[in-house]
């Protein structure tokens, strides 16, 4: 029984390599659909914020033709007043004149403020792009390292599962078969020490008789009566040993 927990150790020891690379790309792909997704949605907000500071800058250009209209206005209306008839006429031009003014001045007011909002929007706009950038840059690095990865991981996995059928040899296919069920319904220890009468994969106590069944190395595997691995302790009688 000795070399059957042996191989069932190193078997053990292998699937735990075997999942780390798994886990390893795992988190890789994971990492990448969050950071694409991320991405995804930087844009989206990056194209709105581009819309709303484009539409601010038109809205500014719009005001700007305003305020030069209302300035040709006031310039034009001022080299009439020399040719001015009569007071009828005079009245009639300096109100244009107080208005087109009036209409320049709000305009002023109105860009001033507007120009303040670009401003705004465009600091929001490079910080997007920024950040856009520094995920996009991240993304490729992620990729590309996934990829540098990949080739290793095929390498260590046929080598892990090579020796892994090598080792199975040693085990009767029945015990091989309970190690596996008990290993996938309790994550990924199939088989465990104990120490000082503890299970080390539930950390319950044994009764004594098994554990002294366990010293002395016996015929049959040992289970832990509350999570069912497969039991071992470290200094099971050598002589056992088939
Ligand atoms: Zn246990």
């Amino acid at each position: 029984m000795l070399n059957t927990i042996r191989a069932l150790e190193q078997i053990q020891r292998i699937d735990l390599e075997i999942k780390a690379v798994h886990d390893e790309e795992k988190n890789f792909i994971e990492e990448i659909e969050k950071l694409t997704s991320e991405i995804k949605k930087e844009q989206d907000s990056f194209s709105k914020l581009s819309a709303e500071h484009e539409e601010l800058k038109n809205a500014v250009h719009e005001i700007d033709e305003k305020i030069r209209e209302s300035t040709e206005r006031v310039s034009k209306d001022e080299k009439r007043l020399n040719s001015i008839k009569n007071d009828k006429e005079l009245n009639a031009l300096s109100k244009e004149i107080t208005n087109a003014n009036k209409t320049k001045k709000q305009g002023e007011q109105e860009k001033t403020s507007l120009n303040s909002k670009l401003d705004d929007k465009k600091a929001s706009l490079d910080a997007k792009e920024a950040c856009l950038k520094e995920k996009s840059e991240r993304l490729v690095q992620l990729t590309n390292e996934l990829d540098g990865k990949r080739n290793s991981w095929k390498e260590i996995l046929v080598e892990k599962n090579t020796l892994r059928d090598s080792v199975k040899e040693g085990v009767k296919p029945e015990i091989l078969k309970k190690y596996e069920l008990i290993k996938t319904k309790r994550g990924g220890l199939g088989i465990v020490l104990v120490q000082k009468e503890i299970c080390q994969g539930c950390f319950m106590h044994i009764p004594p008789q098994v554990y002294i069944q366990l010293k002395k190395g016996l015929d049959e595997l040992m289970s832990c009566p509350h999570c069912h691995r497969i039991l071992y302790v470290e200094n099971q009688n050598q002589l056992e040993a088939v």
